[in-house]
């Protein structure tokens, strides 16, 4: 049995690492602290588990940069992708302040202690605070101006790990009828489409949202004990972790045992324009509001504006939800690498809703899109 992870990869150079140093650097950022979480994966590759424990790669705005760990987990950065980066390793004892090795080490490659120092958007506050308290000279902010810039552009390699998570669920998706049947619980049909979305190549399953009649119009709706009835449209957003962490999320709005009402038809019309145009406007140098607006453009002139109560999108990469966002207000225009969902939908309170969403990329003069299912109202037998 192969690990991916712990061989030599290809995702993840010591190069991410002098990137950040040198945004940093000009950002006026001192000192970058990440523990465990996407941000220290995407750095240095290596998937900690957050605990109590203190895991941090710190990386000063001038020196080498360094890992500090707990010693009893010294092997496990070894094993990973870490291990081959040539970072330093600080490992610490039971017994010792992990914080203020941290700071001593930072403070000696830095000349004198950090002003400025960044921490991960998601870092625990007990962790953010540690660091505080050893550096007390020191006003913390968040690094995500620095490592949001790196992780929203991905490279090549990582585009092909967001088009094979795609595929993976895209066989989910095309499977189905084999799950979703008048009768069954949303929880019966949940329970089943997790483990498809293991079977067909992920390790982790992120969410599994069943949405039947009435639950689809409630777009984070996940599982409940409704049954499917005959006729129900329902909602289906999924999504999962592959090996090398990158993330799947794609929704697909079914009719089991019946046709949709030709009222529901009619509206699904409308957006699955706006879902196809929204997608077309993708390219380098539109913006991300302006990806939100060609999709809310067309539901608008429909009449359904008011139902589209969501932004268009999020970034995706080794977490589902990212930079960048597709919502009004996001002036951030699109450079080839961004990976981000066009997901709108149209939900009637207590009614119905539905849904389309598939992840996609800018590239050099265009959209590549890594889902590719049907997009229509797919009909599933009772
Ligand atoms: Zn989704
Ligand atoms: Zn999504």
């Amino acid at each position: 049995m192969t690990n991916p992870s712990a061989s030599a990869s290809p995702l993840v150079t010591i190069d991410r690492v002098h990137a950040a140093r040198a945004l940093a650097a000009e950002t006026g950022i001192d000192l970058l602290v990440l523990t465990p979480g996407a941000d220290l994966r995407y750095l240095c590759g290596y998937d900690a588990h957050a605990m109590e424990r203190l895991t941090a790669l710190a990386v000063p705005r001038t020196g080498e940069p360094f890992l500090v760990v707990p010693r009893l987990e010294a092997p496990m950065v070894d094993a990973s992708p870490a291990g081959t980066l040539g970072l330093e390793l600080l490992a610490w004892d039971e017994t010792h302040d992990a914080f203020g090795v941290l700071a001593a080490a930072a403070t000696a490659r830095l000349g004198s202690a950090p002003t400025r120092v960044g921490v991960g958007s998601r870092t625990w506050a007990e962790h953010a605070l540690g660091v505080q308290r050893a550096l007390p000279g020191s006003a913390l902010e968040l690094a995500s101006p620095v490592i949001d810039r790196l992780r929203m552009v991905k490279t090549p390699a990582e585009v092909e790990e967001l088009a094979l998570a795609g595929a993976a669920i895209d066989r989910v998706h095309a499977r189905m009828g084999e799950w979703l049947r008048v009768g069954r619980t949303e929880a019966e049909v949940g329970a089943d489409i997790a483990a498809a979305i293991l079977a067909e190549g992920h390790v982790g399953v992120d969410f599994t949202i069943v949405g039947s009649g009435p639950n689809g119009a409630s777009p984070h709706h996940e599982l409940s004990g409704r049954r499917v009835e005959a006729g129900d449209v329902v909602v289906v957003d999924i999504g999962g972790e592959t090996a090398t962490g990158y993330r799947s999320d794609c929704t697909r709005t079914y009719v089991v045992g019946g046709s949709a009402p030709a009222e529901v038809a009619r509206w699904y019309e409308v957006l699955h324009a706006a879902q196809l145009a929204a997608t077309a406007a993708v390219r380098p140098g539109v913006t991300a509001e302006q990806i939100d607006a060609a999709a809310r453009q067309v539901i608008a002139d429909a009449g359904w504006g008011e139902y589209f109560i969501h932004r268009t999108g999020h970034g995706i990469g080794l977490d589902t939800h990212e930079p960048p966002y597709i919502v009004a207000g996001n002036d951030l225009p699109l450079e080839p690498g961004m990976a981000f969902s066009v997901e709108p939908g149209i939900y009637l309170p207590g009614q119905v809703g539905a849904r389309i969403e598939d992840i996609v990329v800018c590239t050099d003069d265009g959209v590549r899109v890594l889902n590719n299912g049907p997009r229509e109202l797919v009909e599933l037998p009772g």
